[in-house]
């Protein structure tokens, strides 16, 4: 690991276990994923990949909610599974802040949402005075484009998604977070209002040097708001580097298929459209060689025998036999 690294996650294995006696079966949900960001330079790295691809599970170990079966996760030069104090977790939580893809599952119903703000100021932050508390909660809202005025007093049921997903970015907001571990944030939020959330990455990027770990399957909004991609099929980043390198000349077959289902952008940048992508077959996590073999118009006989190493070319890595 780089001293200049937030973040570096090194051939990161989670495997899970299911069933027992002649029915135990194992799944390798991510595989030896390699990756890091900088300390200096925020940015914004998408993890890509269909359903199943294991993007999520990394999502999973990077936020501490999971144990890696193998590998490591640093978090400024820490391992992440051995923060086990109170304080040493609750500085790491400070720091990096989950986004939740539904965010009617973020709160409570019951709750008017000004009091989860409130509430997140005085835990994580132990502001005691009303007014601190109040500041902190305005400062917040206004850098997702709303105003305590606009939230006050109303339940998670009178806002829209996107009113609700500002405010859930607003929450992670209030602790000052270095790193936001966002999984499929915009997926449950009306297509025209998608841009818009999305967006706010990368104003969090630029005016608070907020980086980014943005999940999706939805290629559309990766290629507009990243600085990098890691393209993930069946638990291996199979293709990794800028999102224009990648995107726009993919080397890896599976990036390539990616991109032909990506919409064409309309004159404003603002990309329409989802990509849906194939159900995956679990027999494919456990494929001896390379797990796309099945699927791959560029199969060899040695892509069925051998797991292909992920090599450095031009400028990005990639995982394949052909190179
Ligand atoms: Fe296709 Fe072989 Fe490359 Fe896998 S290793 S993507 S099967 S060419």
């Amino acid at each position: 690991m780089k001293a200049s690294n937030m973040l570096y996650c090194n051939e990161l294995t989670k495997v899970y276990v299911t069933g027992g006696g002649f029915s135990r079966s194992r799944l390798v949900a991510v595989n030896k994923a390699s990756f890091s960001l900088s300390a200096q330079r925020p940015e914004i790295l998408t993890l890509a990949g269909e359903s199943g691809s294991g993007k999520t599970t990394v999502s999973k170990l990077i936020l501490g909610f999971e144990e890696p079966t193998s590998g490591t996760i640093l978090y400024k030069g820490r391992l992440v599974s051995s923060l086990r104090k109170r304080q040493e977790r609750l500085n790491f939580m400070r720091e990096v802040q989950p986004v939740f893809q539904n965010p009617f599952e973020t709160f409570n119903p019951l709750r008017t949402v000004d009091r989860y703000l409130f509430d997140t100021e005085a835990n994580f932050n132990g502001t005691a005075s009303r007014l601190g508390r109040q500041a902190a909660v305005e400062e917040a809202l206004e850098m997702v484009g709303l105003s305590l005025q606009e939230v006050k007093g109303r339940y998670p049921s009178e806002m829209s998604g996107g009113q609700l997903q500002r405010i859930s970015l607003a929450r992670s907001l209030i602790t000052h977070p270095t790193l936001l571990v966002a999984d499929e944030p915009v997926s449950m939020i009306d297509a025209s209002l998608r841009m818009s959330v999305v967006n706010l990455f990368r104003e969090l990027k630029q005016q608070s040097g907020v980086s980014v770990i943005y999940i999706t399957h939805d290629l559309a909004t990766a290629y507009y708001v990243s600085d990098r991609i890691a393209v993930m099929l069946r638990g291996c980043i199979v293709e990794m580097g800028t999102v224009e390198q990648v995107l726009e000349t993919p080397l890896h077959p599976y990036t390539q298929i990616l991109k032909e289902s990506v919409p064409v952008p309309d004159p404003d940048n603002q990309w329409e459209g989802e990509i849906e992508l194939t159900d995956l077959e679990v027999r494919e996590y456990n494929r001896r060689g390379c797990r796309f073999a099945g699927r791959c118009p560029e199969v060899m006989e040695i892509c069925r025998k051998a797991e292909p190493l992920s090599k450095a070319i031009a400028g990005r890595s990639v995982m394949c036999h052909l190179y």
